[in-house]
Order: structure tokens, then sequence, then C-alpha cells
């Protein structure tokens, strides 16, 4: 017999089985933005629950897991094994082969999410907040315009509701939170990406630092294909297709075609799919004492359909919007309107207006007016270096300036 010199307890300790019955703040999902929304308030002396319904952090992955390096650095400082390449250029290909980009050295990052939201939840708990995995929320508990509670299911399939000052509804695209706050979180077909994808191995590219963007009708309809660089020679290929614009074609079937067309050699190691709001914010996203952040809120790119940064950011200013009101004494519902919602549409939200419309006017354009645009990018980009923050505001001079798409960009200005 070995005596290890502890003396184990059947009993673990409650609060790390079933939340407690009060908190100063309650956010749902355990993704990015709810992560960082409750990091934030327990940083600030905040008493926080964080509950996510999955049993396990970032899986399934939904993403193709690029971010820019700088911008992500404003939220995290980045851990090698989040890693799993380093980004040092970007090409985008058209229907006739023309190619547009060039080398952006250490832009960014391609991730590893299983990993990346796994420790952004562990940091939320290491500052402070209870974080309870496999724990779901059901619905809200309204008192007139404010949530008293939130109902969850617990990992023992008990139900338990926690009382709150305030809500932060982190739980993405299919928003329990926002739906159970009367807030419209519905999106037309037309007005989202339904994404498809792949982890490869046997993909022959050029570089394996590089992230290829593939744009066609054909290719996929009001969307377009990718394939990120995930080391050991894995790669993302994905694509998203705008449901109204793919003719009864889907994701899959789309990106199978793809697939077999550039990449014949490739073979599937993981299968991934997801959808991404297409649609810029919602024009409601905060009601009362609940906040939407993130992809809940529709914060995503409706162009890139790129949304990391905007859930991290968004989800630190609602939690700062809490934890001025909380801490100074105000209303949390003033400070969600006015530091959370008012700035968020005055900065942020202004772009992904106009992105929104960009992204709405590709979805009329023909291949032929494709392979003008990235020749046209790719001359632009060829005789000056541009940083990544730049290639929007490029690519929509580019537009601008097209005399035969004029009919088409007119309404973009
Ligand atoms: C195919 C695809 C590719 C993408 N590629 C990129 C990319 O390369 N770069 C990029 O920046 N963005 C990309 N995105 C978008 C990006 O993944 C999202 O914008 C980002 O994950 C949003 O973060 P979030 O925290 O708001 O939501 P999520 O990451 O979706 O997290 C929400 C969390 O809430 C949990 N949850 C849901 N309901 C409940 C509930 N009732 N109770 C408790 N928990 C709940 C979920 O389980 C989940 O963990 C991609 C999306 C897709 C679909």
């Amino acid at each position: 017999m070995f005596n290890v010199g502890v003396t184990l307890s059947v009993e673990a300790p409650l609060n790390r089985l079933v939340p407690k019955d009060s908190y100063d703040v309650v956010v749902v999902g355990g993704g990015p933005a709810g992560s960082i929304a409750a990091k934030t308030c327990a940083e600030a002396g905040l008493t926080v629950l964080l509950a996510e319904k999955r049993p396990d952090l970032g899986v399934p992955n939904r993403c193709a897991e690029g971010i820019p390096r700088e911008q992500m650095e404003q939220f995290v400082k980045p851990k090698d094994s989040w890693i799993a390449s380093v980004v040092n250029a970007g090409y985008a290909i058209s229907p006739g082969g023309y190619v547009a980009g060039q080398v952006f050295e250490n832009a960014g990052y391609v991730l590893e999410r299983k990993v990346f939201d796994r420790d952004l939840f562990a940091a939320a708990g290491e500052a402070g907040a209870d974080i309870f995995p496999k724990t779901e929320a059901v619905e809200l508990i309204m008192d007139g315009e404010a949530a008293s509670a939130v109902r969850f299911t617990l990992r023992d399939r008990n139900v338990k509701a926690v009382k709150t000052l305030a809500v932060i509804g982190a739980d993405g695209v299919e928003s329990v939170i926002g739906k159970s706050a009367g807030l419209t979180t519905a999106i037309p077909p037309k007005e989202t990406h339904s994404c498809a994808q792949y982890l490869m191995t046997g993909v022959e590219l050029e570089r394996d630092d590089c992230l290829y963007f593939y744009v066609g009708r054909d290719i996929a309809p009001g969307g377009y294909a990718w394939a990120f660089p995930k080391g050991g020679g894995l790669y993302n290929v994905g694509l998203g297709v705008c449901p109204d614009s793919a003719g009864g074609r889907n994701a899959f079937g789309c990106l199978n075609a793809f697939v077999g067309e550039r990449f014949p050699g490739a073979k599937a190691v993981e299968i991934h799919m997801g959808l991404v709001p297409a649609s810029g914010s919602l024009k409601r996203f905060t009601r009362g004492n609940v906040a939407l952040v993130g992809d809940a809120a529709r914060h995503s790119d409706p162009f890139s359909g790129a949304g990391l940064i905007h859930a991290m950011y968004s989800g630190k200013m609602a939690a700062e919007s809490v934890v001025s009101a909380v801490t100074d004494g105000g209303d949390i519902v003033e400070s969600f309107v006015e530091n959370y919602k008012k700035p968020w549409e005055k900065g942020i939200g202004k772009k992904l207006k106009q992105f929104y419309k960009v992204r709405n006017m590709f979805l009329d354009i023909t291949d032929g007016e494709l392979d003008t645009i990235i020749r046209r990018l790719g001359e632009v980009v060829g005789e000056k270096r541009i940083g990544v923050s730049d290639i929007i505001p490029t690519l929509l001079k580019v537009l601008m300036s097209t005399p035969s798409l004029i009919p088409k960009t007119r309404h973009l200005l």
C-alpha cells in the first residue's frame, strides 16, 4: 500500500459544481466575447458567473481561425500554444486566375481555437470569475424591462435560477439570451453565410505562412473560399455561401467541388460547419440590464465574416459599462446604452454598415468583374506596399475607380 499523504474527499466543494444564488454579473457563453467580458468584470472586483453550455471549450470548431496580430494584442498576449501558424502573406485569387496580395510580415496568426477558447475561459476563472462548463442558460426571468435572474440547466440536469444585476449574452449566433430578452435576433438567410470547412492534409500550396482567398460565383456563390495554414502540413480549407445566391447548392456541395478541382490529393482530417451573420450589428443589442456581445449581437464583419476581434472588443466594452455603473453607483441600464451601444454604433457599427453594403454589392458581381477587381487590386498593391488595415480601404478605392463598376458601386459612397 502507498500513502500519498492527503485525505481525499468524495464531496467536491459546492462552488465547483453549482453556481451561487446571485452574482453582480452573469455572462452566458464561454467563447472569446464571454470570456473577455467575464475576465474584465472579475478583475474589477465584481462577482461574476461565466456559464458555457458545452463540456469542452472551442469544440466543435466553427472557425477558419485567422486573426490579425496587432488587433489581437489589444486584448490578449498571444501564447505559443494558441498559435497553429504565423501569417506572413495574403493572396486573393480570381476565377480567371488573377492574383492580388503581398507579403505582410508577422501580420497575424492562424489560431488553435480549441486551445485559445479554453485558455481565455480559464483566464476568466483565474481573474476571479466562477466558471462553469456544461451549464446551459435556458431563459431570462424578466421583471418588466429588466432581467432579475437567468435560469440554467446545470451539468447534473438540475435547474437553477441565478439572480443578477446584469446579464451579458455572449451566446453566439443562436443566442437564447437575445430571444429571451425580447430582442429581434432573427436575420433573413440572405444576410448570412452558410459555411463548410475541412481540416485537410495533402493540400498543395506554394506557401505555408499565407492566407489564400478564392472568389468566383461558381466556387462560392455570394461568398468566398479559403485555405489557411494550420502548421504540420494541415490547412483549414473552407468556404461560405449566401444561401439566397447559391441556386440550391449548399456549402458542402460547393466545398467538395472546390477541393476536387483545386486540391485533388487532399484528405479531410476534421469536418466543421457554421453560420456567419452578415447583417451588421443588430438594431437593438441591449435591453434594460441585458447586453448582447460578439456574434449574439451580429457584430462580425459582413464582408469578410471575421468576428473574433469584434467579439473580444464588444465583450470588453459591455463589461466596462457594467463595471463603471457598479463601482460609481450608476445605473447599469443607462451605462449599457451610453458606454456600449452608442459608442459601438458611432465607431465599429458604422464601419459594419459600410461593409454590409460592399458585401451586398458583391452578391451581384459577375466572374468577369471579379477578374477586373482582383487584377486592378493586384496592380495597386504591387506598386505600393500597404498594411493589413489598409486592405479594405484599398479595395474600396479600386471599386470606386473602376469605370465599368460605377453603376454597382455608386451607392457605396
Ligand atoms: C466557418 C467559420 C469560419 C470563421 N472564420 C473566422 C476567422 O478566420 N476569423 C475570425 O475572426 N472569425 C471567423 N469566424 C467568426 C468567429 O468564429 C466568430 O465571430 C466568433 O467565434 C464569435 O465569438 P463569440 O464569443 O461571440 O461567439 P462563439 O465563439 O460562438 O461563442 C459562443 C459560446 O456560447 C456558448 N453558448 C451558446 N448558447 C449557450 C447557452 N444557452 N448557455 C451557455 N452557453 C451557450 C456556445 O457553446 C459557445 O461556446 C468564422 C466563423 C465560421 C462559422
